[in-house]
């Protein structure tokens, strides 16, 4: 049978006698070699599908340990606030732990997949007027008042749990790429990327630790900016934050290993997402596509060395905001159900 990550990597993490060995079988997603993207661009380019998570994002992994961890330490119930990945996470871990589990939600932002992932797995769906980091202040204080489990990435075990695929990445390619670009909202996971390596790097694992590119939306670019945000914008709704909780780690990561943050437009984004779907047959989430349209922006720019290898964090699935491309996928062509009908279309 397979199993999760909290089995996969008991010695690295934080896991003693009382911890329940929780598994939904997060982790051990695929890394995808993009033969046509690496031709066109003349670089070694993987994707690491996040998407192909239990709940079709890299939250489960951070999850997973936060909700045992919550569960060890006497938790009855749970509390987060989301842009959707994170509710939708909460709520299926809490199912499977058998806890409560409430969610705050920024009102009208949150993709449709992702809302009826928090529903159907049972959570107490509250949806808030306001943004993400409005929730997430509220969602603090009620922990702090109710006594409820606060699992959003202000809890150290969901970054603790997600260093868990800069290992496989490591394990799979035998060392670490060259470059690694990742999208950064709340800049948890580019944080937790660079203690994985950090990690590997201290076993002996690898000798290098590649040079960490964030990337972000131009309507919610804090980290480029370098300065706080009131009202962030962008239709990838995943990275649609302006307060950055992880803001000076990822700071430091990205200095450390000589990257960069990047930002991107989301006429960007969509194009990149287009591509991403048509030429290398992968259906990311815009978020995530983000790193796609980072990627493609150095290149275009001559920015690009050729011949690196790059992994590319692909951080959700894109079955979870259909919305968002179908704004500007044409319609499928509608004729009569008969077979001159269907010639007339074929021979065109
Ligand atoms: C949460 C999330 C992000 C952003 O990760 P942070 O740790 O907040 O920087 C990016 N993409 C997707 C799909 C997400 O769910």
């Amino acid at each position: 049978m397979r199993s999760g990550i909290l089995e996969n990597y008991q010695d690295l993490l934080p896991l003693n006698e009382r911890t329940p060995g929780y598994s939904l079988c997060e982790g051990s997603t695929p890394l995808v070699h993009l033969r046509n993207l690496s031709r066109e661009m003349s670089i070694d380019l993987n994707v690491k599908f996040e998407g192909l998570n239990p709940t079709g994002s890299f939250k489960d992994r951070g999850m997973v340990l936060a909700v045992a961890k919550a569960v060890e330490n006497g938790a009855r119930a749970l509390i987060c606030a989301s842009t959707g990945n994170t509710s939708a996470s909460a709520a299926a871990y809490a199912a499977h732990a058998g806890l409560n589990c409430y969610v705050l939600l920024p009102s009208g932002f949150v993709a449709k997949g992702k809302l009826a992932q928090a529903l159907i797995y049972g959570a107490k769906v509250i949806s808030i007027t306001g943004n993400f980091d409005k929730a997430l202040e509220l969602a603090r204080d009620a922990s702090r008042e109710f006594g409820l489990a606060i699992v959003n990435s202000v809890n150290p075990y969901r970054l603790i749990g997600q260093r868990t695929a800069s290992w496989e990445i490591c394990d799979e390619l035998g060392k670490s790429p060259e470059w690694l670009f990742i999208p950064v909202g709340n800049a948890g996971n580019i944080s937790a990327y660079y203690a994985g390596f950090l990690k590997y790097r201290s076993l002996g694992r690898i000798a290098r630790i590649p040079r960490l590119m964030g990337i972000q939306a131009e309507g919610a670019s804090p980290m480029v900016s370098r300065e706080m945000i009131d009202h962030p914008e962008t239709i990838a709704t995943a990275i649609r934050i302006g307060k950055p909780v992880s803001y000076t780690k990822a700071v430091k990561a990205v200095r450390n290993t000589e990257g960069a943050f990047i930002s991107v437009s989301d006429d960007e984004i969509m194009n990149a997402q287009k591509m991403l779907a048509q030429k290398d047959g992968i259906f990311a989430e815009p978020a995530s596509c983000a790193t796609i349209a980072g990627i493609w922006k150095l290149f275009l720019q001559g920015d690009l060395p050729s011949g690196i290898s790059v992994t590319c964090i692909l951080t959700g699935n894109g079955l979870k905001d259909p919305e968002a491309p179908m704004k500007y996928l044409p319609d499928p062509v509608e004729i009569e159900g008969d077979w001159m009908s269907l010639k007339e279309v074929l021979n065109k």
